[in-house]
Order: structure tokens, then sequence, then C-alpha cells
């Protein structure tokens, strides 16, 4: 039997009334669900408006000495619609004038956004009995805006150590003179999992619009198969190369506390969605591969010099003059007298001619220096790979069936990826053939 589960809820999960009442009964399915980290009110249909936005919006009028009336209108409205059709006793009027006259007074960019995590928060804590525990209270930024682990972990777990069910509104916290910063968008992901691991969750659920993460991405794969569990592991190679469902830095609490994360869908509550956790254990068979997922937009820094085998410190001088620029690199396959860089095409467009220029004052007249570009990466990542035969034998011929050319190959030894550089042309046709190879 589970003992305590922290849910969040994303915007299109409390984006209106009839939304909020889904939540609700799913809470009550399962009454280990103690904690709830609400997200601002997303949009309702295609089209519609977020919170968050209207409030970037507001703040960034009100900066210029400009009416926020309309854009204010339509966020009071979403929030009055809600108490409304939920017939909540909060008095969220009076909270409402206190956001619109802070925005107007010059407040934050960052207070203005939180704003729509925080009234939410009043709505969800009236509508469901419980309590509400203000996010600033317990997640600590340092002055330079990123997080104060440590400090969070030591407060939430003090704020919330009576057990009582509570909302802690989501995306916000404050530094400690009091003031107000957020987390990058989509943050609220980050609170659910600082809540989880001050709590000590069995399981940290996150609640959606997507019943949890595909094996592929359905504009390239019609259908693509649902990852049923994945750890932790592998969806960071996936999340990083764009599979998206989850805030990337949502994965680091939990998953060092060892609390698995459920991506679940609002709308489909039965279904199991995607369990994530730190070494699915107790496996009866495990896929070969767990998804793939790449991008369009690299170039290749190819850098021969010979004799770069015998001269220590080589590669670290041509890092270096990235790193002076403040550009990180993807990949680094090296040969024996060659070494090649992966980088963002767009990152190093700035500074292409300097970078390239100290590169050639390093080779030094003795080799070459050329950069590639429309360079796509496509991560095929998957815990089964490991001490599995044949796994790259099978991609690779796939890939020639479809008559694809392959500019890159990396594996790492922990063997849970392959990564494949292809023509930015041939993307879509590699992702294919990776995937009706080991998926069908
Ligand atoms: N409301 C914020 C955003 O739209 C944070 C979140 O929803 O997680 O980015």
């Amino acid at each position: 039997m589970l003992e305590c589960i922290v849910t969040k809820f994303g915007g299109s999960s409390l984006a209106s009334d009839e939304q909020f009442r889904k939540v609700r009964s799913i809470l009550e399915l399962e009454p280990t669900r103690r904690y709830l980290v609400p997200s601002a009110p997303g949009k309702r249909f295609d089209g519609d408006d977020k919170v968050t936005d209207l409030l970037y919006l507001c703040h960034k009028l009100a900066s210029e000495g400009k009416s926020i009336t309309d854009p204010f209108a339509k966020i009071r409205d979403r929030y009055l619609d809600i108490a409304r059709g939920l017939h909540l006793k909060v008095d969220i009027e009076a909270s409402l004038n206190e956001v619109e006259e802070g925005i107007t007074a010059g407040k934050s960019r960052a207070w203005c956004a939180s704003r729509g995590e925080y009234l939410c928060g009043l709505l969800v804590a009236d509508y469901l009995g419980w309590r509400f525990v203000d996010a600033a209270d317990g997640i600590v930024f340092h002055e330079d805006g990123t997080l104060d682990d440590p400090k969070t972990q030591e407060k939430l777990s003090a704020l919330l150590a009576d057990g009582e069910s509570a909302v802690v509104p989501g995306f916000y916290g404050a530094m400690e003179n009091g003031e107000v910063c957020t987390f990058s968008r989509g943050g609220s992901d980050i609170t659910g999992a600082l809540v989880a691991r001050a709590v000590n969750a069995d399981v940290y659920e996150n609640w959606t619009d997507v019943s949890g993460f595909l094996m592929a991405d359905p504009r390239i794969i019609d259908g693509p198969a649902e990852i049923s569990s994945i750890t932790y592991k592998e969806l960071r190679e996936l999340s990083h190369m764009g599979a998206s469902v989850l805030h990337e830095d949502a994965m680091f609490p939990v998953r060092k506390a060892g609390i698995p994360t459920n991506i679940r869908n609002t709308n489909k509550p039965y279904h199991p969605g995607t369990m994530i956790s730190r070494d699915a254990p107790n496996e009866i068979s495990v896929p070969t591969i767990t998804g793939i997922a790449g991008h369009k937009g690299y170039s290749v820094i190819n850098v021969e010099k010979s004799m770069m085998n015998s001269e220590v410190g080589f590669g670290r001088k041509v890092l270096q003059v990235l790193e002076d620029r403040g550009i990180s690199f993807e990949h680094m396959p090296t040969g024996i007298d060659s070494l090649c860089v992966v980088v963002k095409t767009e990152a190093l467009a700035p500074y292409r001619d300097e970078v390239m220029g100290k590169i050639e004052e390093l080779v030094d007249g003795q080799g070459a220096v050329s950069v590639s570009d429309q360079l796509a990466i496509i991560a095929t990542v998957g815990r089964g790979m490991v001490h599995n035969c044949g796994t790259a034998a099978r991609l690779f011929k796939a890939m020639s069936r479809a008559r694809i050319n392959v500019r890159m190959i990396d594996q790492g030894s922990s063997e849970l990826s392959i990564i494949v550089g292809v023509n930015d042309s041939d993307f879509e046709a590699t992702v294919r053939a990776i995937y009706h190879e080991f998926v069908g």
C-alpha cells in the first residue's frame, strides 16, 4: 500500500472549473494523494491564452507605462469563472485586486508571473479544503536566481512536517530577503519534485494532458508506441535531444532521492502513463530500445593535426576556444590524429570566424581545420541495449537499407544510447528506419 503521493497538475489540467472537477475525482480515487502542486491555468482550447503569458504581458505593459486593463480583465475572468463554477468561498476578487495593484505599482517580472500559480493555489486549496502553503516560504533561491537546494529541502520539509494535506503553488519561491523568484518556464514540475523529496513521497505523480512519453516524435512516426517504463538516465538522454513532457531539471531531486515519477493524463485518469524510476527493478522483459529522439541544426568542427595523438593537452586547448565563447559541445568523437567537435550551429554562428581562426592557430600549419553544417543528431536510447549484442548492427543495417549516409557515430561505454549524425535532410528518414527496425 502506498503511503504518500505528491501530485502536480499542469496548466491544462486546471484550465477551467470542469478540469478542477476532474482533479478532485483523481484525488478521491486514491486518498494517499496528499499534496498538490498546481500550475497556473493554461489553455482551454487551441488559441486560448495561458495565464502566465498574460501576466508577463501585463508586466511588460506596466513597465512601459501602458494600461494593463485589457489583459488583466482576461486574467480576472479566468479565475472568477472557476471560482463561480465551483461555488468557492475564497475571496479571490480581493487577491486579484492586490495582484493588479502590484503589477501597476511596478512589482518585479518574477513576482508578476508567479501570481498565476499563487492565485490558482488559493482556488485549489479552497476547493479541496486543504491547507495553502505559500511556495515563497519553502522554496529558497540564491541571490543569483538559482535554487538553494539544501535550504529548500530544510524549509520545505519543516513546513510540511505535520503530514496535513497541502497545496503548494508551483513555479516560484523567494530569496532570503523575501524577493520572489521563478524557475524557467514549465518550472512547476520542479516544485512538484522538490515537494515530493521534502515529504519523502513514494511516488511523484505529474498530471498533464498526455499519457506519458512516446517512443518517437508523433510528427515523424504515425501513432508511436507509448513508453510504460523508463529510467531517469534514459529519460535524461531523450529529453536532452528534444523529447519534452517534463522540465529537464525536475528529474534531479527525485532521482537522487530514489522517488519514481509517474506521468499521468488528467483526461484519462485510468491510463497508467509512463513510470520513470532509478533502476527499473524486477523487469521481466526489457525492450531493446526505449525511445528515439533527435534534432537538426548542428555543425561539426573537424580538426586534423599530424601527431595529435602524442600531443598532451591538444583536446583541452580546442575545447578552451569554445569555452571562452560560452559554446557548449555536444559530442567529440576522436581519431588518432583527428578530432571532431559537434556544436549547435546557432551557438557557433556569432563567433564562427574567430573560433575557426583560433583552432587554426593551434594546428599551426600541420593539418587542417574545417567546419560542416546541416548535421542532425539522433539518439537511440535503451537500457535493453546494455550487454546485448547486435543492436548497433541492426541499427546501421536499417539505416543502410534506407540509403542513409552516416556522418558521425558516438556511443559511450555506458551502452545506454547510440548516437548517429546524418544530414539534416535525412533526419526524418533515419528516425523512421530505426523505429521500424526495433518497434515494427
Ligand atoms: N506557469 C508557468 C509556465 O507557464 C510554469 C508552469 O506551468 O510550470 O511556464
